[in-house]
């Protein structure tokens, strides 16, 4: 059976208190369908699935009609919406929808819905699916991943001092694209100097200089979706501070740590613990102020979490990254990404671009 048949067939079988969803998290409308457009609902019922979408897409959606059928929109989506939940859900009584539900579309479905069909918050249900990937998932993720090591061997081998975070930035966007990823998972972090001790600064004009920490956060998005994410933190033209190269090297301590955690059955929780623990050790506990990790699939920041306290347990089939950092206000910051398969053996890292601390010759 096709992927996407498969996901809408274990779409309904998880609907739990509910007889129908409305699928309006245009994300988990792809998962389901493919649809990429920017205004499309699915109705998911034990009868046949429906996207509601408009005129824009009447074109691309012809081919998703062998897996769903598709209503296009010749007035209000609130009234329309009714009438396919009505047609395509005969029946259904208790109408689930997401949290992504704009405010006011739930307000003017529920006006709408007649005597005795109650719309409730049902929210996460596709996400829970998402959480284990196919091997075709998987195999969009690598993809995804290995384009990343080609940018970071031309960090490694290229000049950083003297050029500015954005024009590095826009070297990375470029070499993605032209290898064909039509976007990035999100906008380049590139950090030098003290911009590394904020973990999203975004890149700015001030020229690197020799001998500052550069942290580079990248991704790219493949043809069908799905994101990578890796960062690795580089010494332009030379050796840093001593006192920045010990905190580099405790960052990657935690992220093996971290990393050796990830395997079947482990807590995301127990996982940031790990890798926390030894940066707590060595008195740096308040330098590190997010979680550990993240999935990744179709969103680049998806479930499972690896944060404190996260309950989230981690299965083969699973991706998620690994990325530890610490951060000097003032002075610099580290981070060490990787994103990796958890396996049934433990994980398997798509990442594989050295983590030795390098210095480039200019
Ligand atoms: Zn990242
Ligand atoms: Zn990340």
């Amino acid at each position: 059976m096709p992927e996407r048949s498969l996901r809408l067939e274990r779409a309904v079988a998880a609907l739990d208190g509910i007889d129908a969803l409305l699928v309006t998290n245009l994300v988990n409308v792809r998962y389901l369908t493919g649809y990429t457009g920017t205004n499309g609902i699915v109705v998911v019922s034990a009868g046949r699935a429906v996207l509601i979408t408009d005129f824009r897409y009447a074109d691309s959606v012809e081919p998703l009609r062998t897996l769903l059928d598709v209503v296009i929109l010749e007035r209000d989506i609130a009234g329309m919406t009714v009438e396919a939940i009505a047609e395509y859900a005969p029946g259904c009584t208790r109408i689930g929808f997401e949290g992504a539900l704009p405010f006011a579309l739930a307000d003017r479905l529920r006006g709408l819905a007649p005597a005795g069909v109650e719309l409730v918050l049902a929210d996460g249900i596709i996400e829970r699916l998402r959480l284990v990937k196919s091997v075709t998932e998987i195999a969009a993720s690598r993809r995804a991943a290995d384009i990343l090591e080609v940018v970071y061997t031309d960090i490694a081998n290229g000049t950083l001092v003297g050029r500015t975070e954005a024009d590095v930035a826009w070297q990375i966007e470029r070499t993605i694209r032209e290898a064909g990823f039509p976007a990035l998972s999100f906008e380049s972090i590139v950090a030098a100097g003290p911009n590394g001790a904020r973990p999203h600064a975004d890149p700015g004009p001030r020229p690197i200089e020799r001998g500052e920490l550069v942290t580079v956060d990248i991704g790219a998005r493949g043809e069908s979706g799905y994101c990578s994410d890796c960062t690795r933190t580089f010494a332009a033209g030379g050796a840093p501070d001593p006192a920045a190269a010990a905190d580099y090297q405790l960052v990657l301590d935690a992220q093996l740590a971290g990393l050796g955690a990830v395997r079947p059955g482990a807590l995301g929780g127990a996982c940031d613990a790990t890798a926390r623990e030894v940066i707590d050790e060595a008195g740096c506990g308040a330098l590190f102020g997010h979680g550990l990790g993240h999935g990744t699939g179709l969103d680049i920041h998806e479930a499972p979490t690896l944060r404190k306290g996260s309950e989230d347990v981690l299965e083969p089939g699973m991706i998620v990254t690994v990325e530890p950092g610490v951060y000097r206000p003032g002075q610099w910051g580290i981070r060490i990404e990787d994103q990796v398969v958890v396996t049934e053996a433990g994980h398997e890292i798509l990442t594989g671009f050295t983590k030795d601390l390098i210095e480039t010759a200019g």
